[in-house]
C-alpha cells in the first residue's frame, strides 16, 4: 500500500508518524518566505540553526532554529 504522502524525502518511513508529521511541518516551514525586519522585503532566509539573513540587505539576525520566532513547545 503506497503511503508516499506521508513521506518527507530524507525520512522515509522511520521514526513514526506523528514525528514524520512534526519534521514535515518544520521542513516546510524553513522554506517558507519570511519578512526582513530591516527592509521589508520577503528575502529572508535560514543560514544556520537560529540565524536568519536578508538576502536583499543582509540584515542577520538571530531567531528560532526553525523559524524566525522563537517555537514554543508543543
Ligand atoms: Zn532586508
Amino acid at each position: 500500500m503506497p503511503r508516499s504522502k506521508e513521506n518527507v524525502k530524507g525520512l522515509g518511513a522511520k521514526y513514526g508518524s506523528t514525528l514524520r508529521k512534526r519534521y514535515s511541518r518544520v521542513y516546510g516551514g524553513l522554506k517558507a518566505a519570511r519578512q526582513c525586519p530591516s527592509c521589508s522585503s520577503m528575502r529572508l532566509a535560514r543560514v544556520a540553526s537560529g540565524i536568519w539573513r536578508c538576502k536583499s540587505c543582509g540584515y542577520t539576525v538571530a531567531g528560532g532554529a526553525y523559524d524566525l520566532a522563537q517555537a514554543k513547545a508543543k
